[in-house]
């Protein structure tokens, strides 16, 4: 199953690269080197849920209020765009 790397959108430069403390799959992109987790046993960032994020987002709410609306912590932003 070919992933897209969050960082660079590479779409064959991404391998998979051990787990984190957690279980979660942990990939590594080979383009950019930089290291991401595209699923959690936690919060599932999936794409429904990105455009649903991004949606709240620039109908002109605040990252922290998505955040809220959302029920999260915080938003990756910089994972979706
Ligand atoms: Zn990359």
């Amino acid at each position: 199953m070919c992933r897209n790397c969050i960082y660079c959108k590479c779409k064959k430069c991404v391998i998979k690269k051990g787990k984190t403390k957690a279980g979660s799959q942990r990939y590594i992109c080979k383009n950019c080197g930089k290291t991401f987790i595209l699923k959690s046993k936690g919060r599932n960032y999936d794409e429904e849920f990105k455009k649903e994020a991004m949606r709240l987002y620039f109908e002109g709410n605040s990252s922290r209020a998505v955040a809220r609306l959302l029920k999260i912590r915080s938003v990756p932003f910089v994972c979706f765009i």
